[in-house]
């Protein structure tokens, strides 16, 4: 085999990989991190059978996006009173509240949390390199490794004034915020966390190919410039 076909191949890989991560990140985070209420009620029946995706739903819904950034989305607490009344809440739930607080109150990708991610993505590997061989296989993995390295190594960040977030960041993360990318991931952030219901991408694209993209208006984008977001 050439070393054009093997480009060719890896980089087919990796765009196939890369449009299946967005898709799979967005419908995961749709319909179990931020499931709505009807699939709740339904996993409490079987706690043993959706334990979970329960765990999995009340760090990041629950946690992540009703219990801090209340006062705006930037700002994780109001004041120590408002994170002591959490801490309280998180130590009557054993092993998963310190799994909670470890991650920075879900802001980070954490325990159990990750394997929403990934597990839906490790089927393509196999599928790839049946049909695809092993040089797509290797594109593919690489690209399927970006939810969980973004909701890890980037999410955190995306809670920041941009200056802040470049200023505290380690130097390639700092490098990437920079990034036209990275900047219209802040800003589907920042609008996922507006209108819950959409917007679910770290990994941008699957939104948009499943109607799940909200455009930003011009109100939304003066919000973000008033909390020290880009919005270039
Ligand atoms: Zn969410
Ligand atoms: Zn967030």
């Amino acid at each position: 085999m050439s070393a054009v076909s093997e480009i060719v191949r890896l980089l087919a890989g990796l765009f196939i990989g890369y449009v299946l991560a967005s898709l799979i990140e967005s419908y995961m985070h749709q319909n179990v991190s931020d499931a709505p209420n009807k699939s709740v009620n339904r996993w409490e029946r079987f706690p043993l059978l959706y334990g979970y995706l329960l765990r999995t739903r009340y760090s990041h819904h629950v946690i992540h996006h009703c219990r801090t950034f209340k006062q705006d989305y930037v700002t994780q607490f109001r004041n120590v009173a408002e994170r002591e009344t959490l801490n309280l809440e998180l130590a009557g739930r054993g092993s998963h509240g310190r799994i909670i607080q470890r991650s920075h109150y879900a802001v980070r990708l954490h325990g159990s949390g990750s394997l929403v991610f990934i597990s839906p993505l490790l089927p393509v590997i196999p599928l790839t390199f049946m049909m695809m061989g092993g040089w797509a296989t290797i594109g593919a993995c690489v690209a399927l490794a970006l939810p969980p390295l973004f909701s890890y190594f980037i999410h955190p960040y995306l809670h920041l004034p941009h200056e802040r977030a470049v200023r505290e960041a380690p130097f390639l993360t700092a490098w990437l915020l920079k990034r036209w990318y990275f900047r219209a991931m802040a800003r589907n952030h920042y609008m996922h966390h507006r209108y819950i219901a959409s917007n679910f991408n770290l990994v941008l694209g699957g939104d948009l190919l499943r109607g799940r993209y909200r455009r930003p208006s011009s109100k939304d984008l003066s919000e973000m410039q008033r909390l020290g977001l880009r919005i270039d």
